[in-house]
């Protein structure tokens, strides 16, 4: 597969992403977990046998991680632990890998907050 050189789609300008179709229900997508908080689904593009992500439903300004407020917290430890319960569902007892693409040297493309999560083969380290 092809190796993404940083470039994101564009800049954090606050518009809507295609994230806001598929909370909406407006594009489909295979959702693996959902409360008022948090969806996952995963990702159209898998990197690992099992690839999804884990975004808040609402972004409230969480266009990426670094945009991150105090009032974001409890959101962001909500995420993390979301993360954790689906991987669990996805019987990824030997492990797994949480990412944050965060701007352009992060190779961030979609400008809504999410967490990658991969797993199901041996990972290597460090990421390129
Ligand atoms: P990158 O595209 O470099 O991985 P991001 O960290 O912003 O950057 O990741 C966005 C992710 O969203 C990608 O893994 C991409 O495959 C995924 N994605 C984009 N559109 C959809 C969609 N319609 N359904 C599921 N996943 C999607």
């Amino acid at each position: 597969t092809a190796v993404k050189e940083g470039a994101p789609e564009k800049a954090d300008a606050g518009e809507p992403t295609i994230f806001d179709k598929i909370i909406a229900k407006q594009i489909p997508s295979d959702i693996l977990y959902e409360d008022d908080t948090a969806l996952a689904f995963r990702d159209i593009s898998p990197q690992a046998p099992t690839h999804f992500l884990v975004i808040p439903k609402h972004r409230d300004g969480l266009t990426q991680l670094s945009k991150s407020e105090d009032r974001h917290e409890k959101v962001l430890g909500h995420l993390l632990h979301v993360a954790s319960k689906v991987a669990r569902q996805e019987n990824l007892t030997h492990g797994f890998r949480v990412t944050i693409n965060d701007g352009q040297n992060g190779c961030q493309s979609v400008y809504h907050l999410h967490l990658h999560v991969m797993g199901g083969r041996q990972l290597s380290w460090p990421p390129g």
